[in-house]
């Protein structure tokens, strides 16, 4: 049963991020999921009239933390993170490390380790409301670029992600959908549910709507970076002896080099 309600609400930011605000309706504790564009998630805050009390960082990439010592400045944030955000933004006031668990006024987060786009790159998982918020983790049909972590590292990361329930909704902090759908049409033949996902990608992109939210039981499905139509996929890239993880890094090797 759900201990208190969550309020999410997203909106777009800098050329493809994704700001979200987390409010814990019970106690009007705010978070900002990553701080992308400071006066964009300033401006949103204001607009729809909550008050943000957290920062909580996913990763240290600019377009995550660059904006924290703005919204400190302005609000007075407490923020919430891994250690590696002290490479850009002061360091955070609560360190958040895989297993521990943090809150939110009543609602309560657990974190978890998802590294490889980022060393220390970390999810936050509100089992309770069934929502994972996963930085640039876990994208709609992708994953992030893995600049600090091995295959081994990130293959695990989402691994840990898939141990979730279907039914949790997944916020990634980029509208890439699109052109990972042409990168899954590039693998091979698409299974009939990829087929169908990416249909509906299309058409939600040509009238201008958002593609994240996502679900873990959508991406389990279809996500090829998640090994989803693993057999599928040992037959169209010629890997049918494999290791799950030498699978994982070649079609992230191959998502990096597509154009
Ligand atoms: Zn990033």
């Amino acid at each position: 049963m759900p201990d208190a309600k969550l309020e999410i609400h997203q909106f777009a930011c800098l050329s493809d991020n994704y700001g979200f605000l987390v409010r814990d309706a019970a106690t009007g504790r705010t978070a900002t999921i990553d701080t992308p564009d400071a006066d964009a998630i300033l401006a949103e805050a204001a607009r729809i009239g909550w008050t943000i009390t957290d920062i909580w960082n996913t990763h240290w990439h600019p377009d995550h933390a660059g904006g924290n010592a703005a919204i400190v400045a302005a609000t007075g944030a407490k923020v919430t993170g891994p250690a590696e955000v002290a490479r850009i933004a002061a360091a955070p006031d609560v360190l958040a490390a895989p297993g521990q668990t943090v809150a939110l006024g009543g609602s309560i987060a657990t974190v978890l380790d998802v590294g490889g786009h980022t060393l220390e790159h970390i999810a936050y998982h509100f089992a309770e409301h069934t929502v994972a918020f996963v930085g640039d983790a876990l994208f709609a049909l992708g994953c992030g670029r893995l600049f600090e972590g091995t295959a081994e590292q990130a293959h695990a990361s989402l691994e840990r992600l898939m141990a979730l329930p279907d039914a949790t909704t997944i916020y990634c902090a980029h509208e890439y959908t699109q052109a990972n759908a042409r990168f899954c049409e590039s693998l091979g033949p698409a299974s009939a549910a990829l087929a169908s996902r990416i249909a509906q990608i299309d058409a939600a992109r040509a009238a201008g709507r958002p593609t994240v939210p996502t679900s873990i039981g959508l991406e389990r499905a279809t996500n090829p970076f998640v090994l989803a139509d693993e057999a599928g996929l040992r037959a169209a890239l010629g890997l049918a002896d494999a290791s799950r993880t030498a699978l994982f890094a070649e079609v992230r090797r191959r998502k990096d080099v597509f154009r």
